[in-house]
């Protein structure tokens, strides 16, 4: 039987996106799973001998996550699929009801412009008037952002809102096809003005240049009909879901990594939300980011125009929609399947008894893993000149480098020692506690992971982190090349 792994847990399956196993139950089949790959048992079982909460497990298209499900017996023909995190479908009304329709008219230019939105029976007038009555505000104006703000101006949506902080990056142009050359070090909200402007000038462009807390995301998308989550980190998605959760506006949710991306929808209708999927987010350093995976150029776009395609078909109330479905796409091997995605009656966000009812009074930097623990030994490192100069002074010590292999073929460390992070605990003996060891990594969050992870194997030596990791050391190490790279 075939087990198939999405592309975030890959590194704890030896890069496998399935793996042959056998059993005849799920109980059996993680057995053999872990035994095989005696990595991923951190990631797939919590303390209690569950699965951790960021993993869910399906067998066709059903959730069977719940341990009362996992002796049930497989068909031989059945495929499993380990789905972790990263963050309905009848015919729906639309979201714009008919008094805000009739508000608007189409003048001739837009008849024009937007004929063959009118030649398709299910849009229509009625349709494009709804289009541009809507009010939708995108999360994020990176790489699925820029696709979905596109089709959104090209398609007419009347009151477009965009909440980013950053600015345009030359790296970012590998994929954020909203911004071009000449954007670089500007917001990238301007430059999302910009593009969408030239497109079309009657449309209401609104922007934030700021990041979203608890604090200010109810203040910006209060009062609009649609919220497309463009982010890429699970604070900001946690906080989306639970605002939009609170405010009742439905949530289109698009996200990606490598070449694999997701699309679904929450919170329509009473429908299941992100915390009813996945109700806690994996640790920092557990699962790669999107930033420290990569992603294929096109990726973005895939994903971000289905996610487009979802939004108006929900503001226009045709077709049939991800509510309570998760569609996912894997575009190196060209494979797509849809799971269910089922109400969670705990959920406390969205379930019978919540628990939560303002975002200002839950704590999402400690709910993300992002605060240390106040019995937790504080992880002490070297800022980048520190290191340079004992590297310089030639101080004994010891360098791992606990990034993933692609990620060292980019920027190879100088003398350091390689072990991914999944592999660390296991391979403990290869350090010498009486000597100072170094741990580096992209950002200088997994260096911190690492660092937990073997005091908890009960390593005793002194370990230090790269703070900022090699992004910070960048410069030191192109300029000090001739020495010592
Ligand atoms: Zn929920």
């Amino acid at each position: 039987m075939k087990v198939y792994i999405s592309a975030t847990l890959r590194g704890f399956f030896g890069r496998n996106s399935f793996v042959e196993v056998s059993g005849d139950d799920i109980k059996s089949i993680l057995n053999f799973l872990t035994d095989e790959y005696p990595d991923s048992k951190k990631v797939i079982f919590n303390a209690d001998g569950g699965l951790n909460s960021f993993i869910r497990l399906y067998v066709g298209d059903e959730d069977r996550s719940e341990p009362d499900q996992w002796y049930r017996k497989l068909k031989p023909d059945d495929e499993v699929l380990l789905l972790p995190s990263i963050a309905g479908g009848a015919p729906s009304d639309n979201l714009i009801p008919d008094e805000r329709r009739k508000e608007v008219g189409l003048d001739d230019q837009e008849v024009e412009r937007f004929g063959k939105h009118l030649l398709l029976r299910e849009i229509g007038v009625k349709g494009q008037k709804r289009i541009k009555a809507s009010r939708v505000v995108v999360m994020g104006a990176g790489a699925l952002g820029s696709p979905v703000i596109q089709y959104l101006a090209a398609a007419g949506v009347g009151t477009i809102k965009v909440v980013d902080d950053n600015d345009v990056s030359l790296e970012d142009l590998q994929s954020q096809v909203i911004h071009s050359a000449r954007d670089v070090k500007r917001p990238r909200v301007a430059s999302a003005r910009d593009t969408v402007r030239n497109t079309n000038r009657n449309i209401n462009f609104e922007s934030e240049n700021e990041r979203i807390n608890a604090d200010n995301i109810v203040s910006m998308i209060d009062g609009y009909d649609l919220v497309i989550d463009c982010t890429g980190d699970h604070r900001s998605r946690y906080l989306i879901n639970d605002a939009c959760a609170l405010l009742g506006i439905p949530l289109v949710f698009g996200a990606i990594y490598q070449y694999e991306g997701r699309v679904g929808i929450f919170n329509l209708n009473g429908g299941p939300c992100l915390r009813c999927l996945f109700p806690e987010p994996p640790e920092p350093g557990l699962v790669p980011t999107c930033a420290e995976g990569g992603t294929i150029s096109p990726l973005p776009g895939i994903i971000g125009s289905i996610a487009a395609n979802e939004a108006l078909k929900l503001i226009i109330g045709i077709g049939e929609h991800l509510d309570g479905r998760l569609l996912t796409i894997d575009s190196l091997y060209l494979g797509s399947r849809i799971v269910k995605v089922k109400k969670d009656r705990k959920c406390p966000i969205c379930g019978a008894d919540p628990s939560i009812f303002r975002v200002e009074d839950f704590d999402y930097e400690e709910f993300c893993h992002l605060k240390t623990a106040e019995d937790e030994i504080p992880v002490e490192g070297f800022t980048p000149e520190e290191l340079a100069r004992r590297i310089e002074d030639k101080d004994p010590m010891t360098i791992i480098d606990v990034r993933e292999p692609h990620e060292r073929s980019i920027m190879r460390f100088p003398d350091a020692i390689v072990i991914p992070i999944g592999q660390l605990a296991r391979r403990k003996d290869e350090l010498d506690p009486d000597k100072d060891t170094v741990f580096v990594c992209r950002e200088g969050k997994r260096s911190i992971l690492a660092i937990n992870t073997l005091r908890e194997a009960g390593y005793n030596g002194p370990m230090y982190n790269l703070k900022g990791g090699i992004e910070a050391m960048k410069d030191i190490m192109f300029s000090h090349e001739g020495a010592w790279l």
